[in-house]
């Protein structure tokens, strides 16, 4: 089943509040088999919800609309649809008394301004909104399937997940949209695809997506309108081939952060880890300790900003910096090394760069990052040029320093 979302509310539209109904309907929708191929914001004006909800209903004959159903002069959504097609409005005295009812609860009495709530497009079906006052409507005519509900996150989530998807999943007969993560690092997209080939055919009719970000490419495949079963095992095979093909850059399933693998496996050989940190402020250590558990392998971390703060804190020599630079190889070891020392740690990563946007040099340009990590089988040392904002260099740093040490404890047994 295809359907179209009609988001509403002038908020939207200024940016005051993110439309996150948009993104959460498009999840939810999918899982249940319905496919959603277009999504569209408007004002809370009559013209303006009429004309986009006329024309998704022209190419798709199914929309759902959040937002405009509340008791206040620019909630007009009930009426602009019934309007489509061409329905009375009806009053429903029992809505208006479980308004009664949910008010006595807290103590107050509803307002003339809201009897309006109890006024409905004649035929729909009523929605129980057990999460806030505007009940949800489901309306089928001759323009289509029209689904309103709130746009109040909550009750927009409590009326999908048990009044909306229930009637859904009954009419897509069963078939569903899945979809599946893997996730990669250290890799360009480019590089990646030549990597992954041409499996579009072979993996069909499942559908293959790279989605690049700061964290590195996800590799995203779905399966659509097919039975549960099916759906779950061509996603098992289509994940065996992208796994046979790029494996060497894939360092999770689904939505797991690097930082949660990178704990596991440390778990799982007993290490303890510390961080030394310049440019990325803690930004690792920060990943880390997000993670429930993190305190059976993170030790702790040192933020080493300044130069002196580097001597002070982690023992660099002061004349290394006159030499080579504070983003440097020698200033990456000595942070790594001196860390393990100090905190009692088998392994150390040490981060040190220029995030930008000034700072970079012919020599050493923005987005140059000096990484070493010390401890168990000794220093090793590696350097990166990030592309990006000061915040998508530092985001990229701490994504590397912490794949490079996800590579270090592989390699210990
Ligand atoms: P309404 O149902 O139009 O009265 O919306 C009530 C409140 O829900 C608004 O003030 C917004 O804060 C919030 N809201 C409306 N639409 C959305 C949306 N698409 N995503 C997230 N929040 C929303
Ligand atoms: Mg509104």
């Amino acid at each position: 089943m295809r359907l179209e979302l009609l988001t509403i509310g002038t908020e939207l539209l200024l940016g005051h509040t993110v439309d996150t109904n948009s993104a959460e309907l498009g999840r939810s929708l999918a899982g249940a088999g319905v496919q959603v191929v277009r999504r569209s914001t408007v004002p809370d004006e009559p013209e303006a919800i009429r004309a986009a909800a006329d024309e998704a209903l022209r190419r798709t004959r199914a929309v759902l609309t959040t937002g405009g159903l509340g008791p206040t002069a620019d909630d007009i959504t009930k009426r602009v649809i019934a309007d489509l097609f061409s329905r009375p409005m009806v009053y429903h005295p029992e809505i208006w008394e479980s308004l009664v009812e949910r008010f006595a609860r807290f103590g107050r009495v509803p307002s003339e301004k809201n009897r309006g709530q109890a006024e409905v497009p004649d035929g729909a079906t009523i929605l129980p909104n057990r999460w806030g006052t505007a009940p949800g409507l489901w309306l089928e005519g001759a323009p289509g399937l029209a689904i309103l509900l709130p746009g109040v996150p909550s009750e927009m989530r409590g009326l999908l997940q048990h009044e909306v998807l229930p009637r859904l999943v009954e009419r897509a007969g069963g078939r569903v949209v899945r979809s599946r993560v893997l996730r990669t690092t250290g890799v360009p997209e480019s590089s990646l695809a030549e990597a992954v080939g041409e499996v579009e055919q072979g993996i069909a009719p499942l559908s293959l997506a790279y989605l690049p970000g700061v964290f590195g490419v996800d590799l995203r495949i779905t399966a659509w309108g097919l039975p549960p079963e099916e759906a779950e095992e061509r996603l098992a095979g289509a994940l065996e081939l992208l796994r046979s093909r790029a494996g060497r850059w894939i360092y999770a399933d689904d939505e797991v952060d690097l930082a949660a693998v990178v704990l596991v496996r440390a778990r799982e050989r007993g290490l303890r880890l510390a961080t030394a940190e310049s440019c990325t402020g803690g930004g690792v250590g920060r990943r880390l300790t997000a993670i429930p558990g993190s305190s059976e392998v993170y030790l702790g971390g040192v933020i080493a900003y300044d130069n002196r703060a580097k001597t002070e804190l982690l023992g660099v020599d002061p004349s290394v910096f006159n030499r080579e630079g504070a983003v440097s190889e020698a200033v990456a070891r000595q942070m790594a090394e001196e860390v393990v020392r100090r905190l009692h740690a088998d392994l150390g990563v040490a981060v040190t760069g220029i995030a930008g946007p000034g700072g970079g040099s012919e020599e050493k340009p923005v987005g140059l990052v000096h990484f070493a990590i010390a401890g168990r089988g000794g220093t090793t040392a590696w350097q990166q040029v990030f592309p990006g904002s000061r915040e998508e260099v530092r985001a990229r740093a701490e994504q590397a320093g912490l794949s490079g040490l996800l590579g270090r404890i592989l390699g210990m047994q």
